[in-house]
């Protein structure tokens, strides 16, 4: 937990692990209770992992900015494009990113990502907020070659290992206030590539768990990926894509930020 001044306190004698089971059980709302103050400062620098253990689903919306449709040479879908991310691309936000074999194409998409604390099936637009655990920055990682130039669907691009950083917390909503007017953006070696706002965003988050629950059950520790603003590398004039070697800075309002250092292995 992050206590008001930003040191990192132990919850380790509180909960085992913030997984699905503690998401939807009532630790959940009596660790939101507590003083900080009551459990130990955790010293050092330890390495951040992923905020959620056991991810079931790493759901995706796609083109859901208008701007970012635009510079994907694509419409405003007329209903939320929706694509799967395999949960072994998740890693810890400050890890590295490893640029798969093959590719040429990789690419960076800041994104708000939504975590799910309570089961939902067929719920109402009014009620999807009553399912939300909280809120994280996601890199949408893509390695654009795999995923427009490889036949099939988009997971061949979306799925690599590593693609997936999401943290470095996850916010509760009270905390993370208005999600739909956040700013949002990325920076490619200390160069502000991605400036957007999430105000800007086609399909909100209590419509999409609404849109998503009517195809299948969300449970406890899924999250979504809502899409990107513009300023990826695809939208480029020539496109510019990730080298080895690269640093990539990205954050949300009030929800942190993560850095990531591009490898080869
Ligand atoms: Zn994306």
């Amino acid at each position: 937990m992050l206590d008001a001044e930003g040191a990192i306190r132990d919850l380790s004698a509180v909960c085992p692990d913030i997984n699905p089971a503690f998401l939807s059980g009532d630790t959940f709302t009596e660790v939101a209770q507590l003083d900080p103050a009551s459990l130990p400062v955790v010293e050092g620098e330890p390495r951040l992992a992923e905020p959620v253990a056991q991810v079931g689903k790493f759901i995706c919306v796609g083109l859901n900015y208008a701007d970012h449709a635009a510079e994907s040479g694509m419409p405003v879908p007329p209903e939320p494009v929706l694509f799967m991310k395999a949960t072994s691309a998740i890693c810890g936000p400050f890890d590295d990113v490893e640029l798969p074999r093959g590719s040429e194409k990789s690419d960076w998409e800041v994104e708000l990502g939504v975590i799910i604390g309570k089961p939902a099936r067929y719920v109402a637009e009014a009620d999807a907020m009553d399912h939300v655990a909280g809120f994280c920055v996601i890199n949408d990682l893509s390695e654009r070659r795999f995923q427009l130039e490889q036949h099939g669907q988009w997971c061949k691009g979306k799925g690599c290992d590593t693609f997936g950083p999401f943290g470095p917390y996850l916010v509760t909503p009270d905390e993370a206030g208005d999600v739909d007017n956040l700013g949002i953006w990325l920076e490619l070696n200390g160069e502000r590539v991605q400036d957007g706002n999430t105000k800007t965003m086609v399909y909100k988050v209590p419509f999409l768990v609404h849109y998503i629950s009517q195809f299948m059950s969300l449970q406890p520790g899924d999250i979504i990926s809502t899409g990107t603003p513009p300023g990826v590398g695809l939208g480029m004039t020539p496109p510019r894509y990730l080298k080895e070697g690269d640093v990539m800075r990205l954050g949300i309002d009030g929800l942190g930020e993560q850095q990531q250092r591009t490898v080869r292995r």
